[in-house]
């Protein structure tokens, strides 16, 4: 039986690590200081080194289904994303977090459906995109939604944690929501002025800035979804 993933791992070993051995040695003779926490979806069409060009060192990232960020309270009972972001700001000094949705997301669509009855720990984390799902019927339109609506939920929720939200009303963290849209290569970022996602190609920035300007009225960031994401009937 022919072993796929051992002939892959002989092969960056030998194919592809030499070309990158230096940066390997310098990232461990000088330690990681990467400048970027991504939040994102496990889903294995979202992959975050094509979408933001970045090599070894660049992106601290955590996945989870969904893309969620667990109350900072711990009264989910899951910690790893939340241990992860804390480690990110508070040992790494990231400068910006990015929380990671797309389209066609399981985690998102079960949110409409039924998770098997085997699956609990599944169950209870997908509860962590409830608030952003619709009370509409299900279409390719309302699951789109809804996957914007989480991600703004998540970036909420990333609010709650005091490291987090004092940084960003500092001006030291700068936050960004991400939906990619898989079948066209466009990521759509969340703009906060405008209250809803923009194509990367045509947005003025990749993410919640300018942030000084929202430093002066910390209270007006993401406090509540925005109105234009309140759910409609
Ligand atoms: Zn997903």
């Amino acid at each position: 039986m022919s072993d796929e993933l051992l002939t892959r791992l002989r092969r960056f070993n030998t194919d592809y690590f030499p070309q990158y051995q230096a940066q390997f040695k310098d990232l461990v003779d000088q330690g990681q200081h990467p400048t970027t926490l991504f939040i994102g979806c496990s889903d294995s069409r979202l992959v975050p080194y094509m979408l933001t060009g970045a090599g070894p060192g660049e992106l601290f990232m955590v996945r989870n289904v969904g893309a969620f960020v667990p109350p900072y309270d711990g009264s989910s009972g899951l910690h790893g994303t939340a241990a992860a972001i804390e480690y990110a700001v508070l040992a790494l000094h990231v400068q910006h977090i990015i929380v990671c949705g797309h389209s066609h997301c399981g985690g998102i669509r079960a949110l409409y459906g039924e998770v098997p009855p085997e699956a609990t720990n599944l169950k209870s984390w997908l509860e962590l995109g409830r608030e952003a799902t619709l009370p509409v019927q299900l279409s390719d339109e309302a699951l789109r939604r809804t996957e914007e609506r989480s991600v703004v939920l998540q970036l909420e929720r990333l609010m709650d944690y005091p490291m987090v939200r004092s940084r960003v009303e500092a001006g030291q963290i700068a936050l960004h929501g991400w939906h990619c849209v898989i079948e066209a290569g466009e990521v759509n970022v969340f703009d906060v002025n405008l209250g809803r996602f923009v194509p990367a190609s045509s947005a003025e920035h990749s993410g919640t800035g300018p942030y000084r300007a929202h430093a002066e009225e910390p209270g007006a960031l993401f406090n509540e979804i925005d109105d234009a994401w309140a759910p409609k009937a």
